[in-house]
């Protein structure tokens, strides 16, 4: 398949609602778009990169450079038989997975819909629904999460999760599991602990939590190791698992019993498969992280927690939970059991708004014929 064209579109969408976690505020969502044309067909992929390198040392602006200078040439000037090839192809360009990751989806998106299925049946997927749960940022109290908690269990959600950070812990996540007793609860630190607050993760150890989440430093494995071995909650990590390398290791060394998998943390959806497989091959259950994502994002996420080994409620959210007005129709919605419906119509299977998507552009570029 020949790209005839890339174009990249540096976004900012309000989000509903300012989304707190153990490193910031958020009440916006930056992104870019990508586009790749082959003749008449489209494909659609973002780039998760937020403005500020908090969560990662990617930004809007690290993207948009290695995307122009190595990624969109590379596209133009090399065909590609198959998707997948694109993520040894870019193994030259070390490191910037969610450049690499917006790029590759848009191409995934353009080759199903020449196929004619859809990026779940591209992938492998088994599922009709994917199992979502919803994820809370900081509250300013106990008794604002407990609101939260409330109104998310109303509207369906099956699974919360509670962003914590020290000083926001124990207490709080206590409050939660006493008012809800079976509701399934994970907490998420961001990296906000040392191994030297082992005794107080322990505590959480009561509360039956389905996993807690990186815990220790954004780089480490080794720490969350001897973590893993004094709690008996299991540890899922995220911002430390950058490829089926670091999985691997992850699970031989038993630094996680569980993995979250993100496109653009892992470099794109060929990684996060693989990721997936390895994780399945050794009983790590996976779930799919999210990044505040658009719809474009939040579909191609869809179709990839439609693998068999997803088997915990992943980080997708309805449109609305994020955002007024999406940036495809039809927007996602809840479904029973705590589940988005996996769209079947080729590549992503939503329609992007060509108006809603130029409303929320602040600068684009198109290369090729
Ligand atoms: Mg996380």
């Amino acid at each position: 398949m020949q790209i005839d064209s890339v174009e990249v579109r540096h976004i900012r969408m309000q989000l509903t609602a300012p989304f707190e976690t153990s490193f910031g505020v958020e009440s916006d969502r930056e992104a870019l778009i990508v586009a790749v044309r082959v003749g008449e067909l489209v494909g659609y992929g973002e780039v998760v990169a937020s403005a500020a390198p908090l969560y990662s040392y990617e930004t809007v602006q690290t993207a948009g450079h290695i995307l122009r200078d190595f990624l969109v040439p590379d596209l133009l000037r090399r065909p590609f038989e198959h998707p997948a090839e694109l993520d040894g192809r870019w193994a030259f360009i070390r490191g910037h997975n969610m450049a690499k990751a917006g790029a590759e989806a848009a191409c995934w998106d353009v080759w199903a819909r020449a196929q004619g299925i859809s990026m779940a049946q591209a992938l492998g997927g088994v599922k009709a629904e994917a199992l979502v749960g919803i994820s809370l940022g900081i509250q300013p109290s106990i008794e604002a999460t407990l609101e939260r908690v409330a109104a998310a269990v109303e509207r369906g959600y099956g699974r919360v999760k509670l962003k914590i950070k020290p000083g926001w812990d124990v207490e709080m996540v206590g409050a939660v599991r006493e008012a809800f007793p079976t509701l399934a609860l994970m907490a998420d630190a961001n990296s906000a602990y040392t191994l030297d607050d082992a005794p107080l993760l322990k505590k959480l150890d009561a509360f039956g939590l389905t996993m807690v989440e990186q815990p220790l430093a954004y780089d480490d494995i080794f720490d969350h190791r001897k973590l893993q071995a004094q709690l008996a909650t299991p540890i899922c990590l995220d911002e430390s698992i950058h490829s089926p390398a670091h999985a691997a290791a992850a699970i031989e060394l038993g630094s996680c019993r569980i993995i979250n998998i993100k496109p653009g943390r892992v470099g794109g959806l060929e990684a996060s498969r693989r990721i997936h497989d390895i994780c399945a091959e050794h009983g790590v259950p996976v779930w799919c992280g999210g990044m505040l994502e658009t719809g474009i994002g939040r579909a191609h996420n869809v179709a990839l927690a439609s693998l068999p080994n997803f088997t915990l409620h992943s980080d997708i959210s309805e449109s609305a939970r994020y955002y007024h007005q999406d940036l495809v129709e039809p927007e996602f919605v809840l479904g029973g059991n705590s589940t988005l419906a996996v769209p079947n119509g080729p590549g992503i299977g939503v329609a992007v708004l060509a108006e809603r998507l130029d409303a929320v552009t602040l600068a684009s570029q198109r290369v090729g014929r």
